[in-house]
């Protein structure tokens, strides 16, 4: 396993898009632990976030999680 840094937070462990609460998806560590080598999503590239082709916001990548790495 590797640790990475979360696509969803950027590493800060705080979920921007929710009023500054912990990152859900690394659970405020700003980091997430994946298969090693680590392996970029396909699905959002890396970014962790998938713009919704309706709201037009970004959401979290149903590949990743948000996390923007493959598991
Ligand atoms: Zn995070
Ligand atoms: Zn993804």
């Amino acid at each position: 396993m590797a640790m990475v840094q979360c696509a969803w937070c950027g590493g800060k462990g705080i979920d921007d898009s929710k009023l500054n609460s912990p990152c859900n998806v690394c659970g405020g560590d700003g980091f997430v632990n994946v298969p090693d080598p680590p392996t970029k999503c396909g699905r959002c590239r890396g970014t962790g976030k998938v713009t919704d082709s309706n709201s037009h916001r970004d959401e979290k990548c149903s590949g990743c999680g948000g996390s923007g790495w493959a598991s």
